[in-house]
């Protein structure tokens, strides 16, 4: 009983200690360490990360869990492009989280290509970003075994009813702009999904090319709202 007020007393002397910032301060003891607050090496608006993002962050809560599902089976990616795509699906709940809670479940198959599953890197909505692979591990999004898949990035656009389609545009160039400038990619190689010709893998089948991100072409092909999208990326760059 009688040591608890004595190790008190040492605690006060250690945190005096510590803040008079003596020329030669003694090795802390365990105790002092615990009531220190962490330092933070630098703050959040100067990271790396939020100077394109602007206050944005990425939620990573739901990552695929590596070995199931979607990675059970695993290649690296060297990222070299960014796709863009959007969802094509307008039910009012089909945000960014949702397409996050499914992938993370295993929800969505891909019967057709070598990995039975469908994967991406990020999903975008008017106020979230969510990753569900890592930057450096292959997505089956674009165009099967084809080089889409092999070098790219791949980012979902939500087009959920009643969401702020300019604002989801907006958040998504933020997110490629950030990648790119991370991986060195040229703003010349962010590309539509429809950039990419596929071949399905279950029976070769010749699919051409797929008319997606669909709202930010003309007649299925990059033109004036693709040039402003691009525009827009190297704004943040
Ligand atoms: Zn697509």
């Amino acid at each position: 009983m009688r040591f608890y007020p004595l190790s008190i007393a040492f605690l006060i002397i250690g945190v005096l200690f510590l803040s008079q910032c003596g020329k030669a301060p003694p090795t802390p003891p365990s105790y002092v360490v615990e009531v220190s607050p962490p330092q933070p090496a630098f703050s959040k608006q100067r990271s790396p990360e939020n100077k394109e993002l602007k206050g944005l962050s990425i939620n990573r809560s739901l990552l695929i869990p590596p070995g199931r599902h979607g990675r059970w089976k695993t290649r690296r990616l060297q990222p070299r492009y960014i796709t863009i795509h959007s969802t094509q699906n307008t039910a009012r709940s089909a945000n960014a989280a949702m397409h996050a809670t499914a992938l993370f479940h295993g929800r969505l198959k891909g019967r057709s290509n070598s990995l039975g599953y469908l994967t991406w890197h990020y999903t975008v909505d008017q106020r979230s970003i969510y990753q569900h692979l890592p930057d450096t591990e292959q997505g089956q999004h674009a165009d099967y075994e084809g080089p889409g898949n092999r070098s790219s990035i791949g980012i979902e656009m939500c087009e959920n009813q009643g969401s702020n389609r300019q604002q989801t545009i907006d958040h998504t160039a933020r997110l490629t702009a950030k990648l790119c400038n991370k991986y060195r990619i040229p703003t010349s190689r962010v590309v539509p999904h429809q950039h990419w010709t596929r071949i399905r893998y279950r029976d070769g089948k010749k699919l051409g090319n797929k008319n997606c991100p669909h709202f930010l072409l003309d007649h299925g092909k990059p033109g004036a709202k693709w040039s402003q999208f691009l525009k827009l990326v190297d704004s943040y760059r």
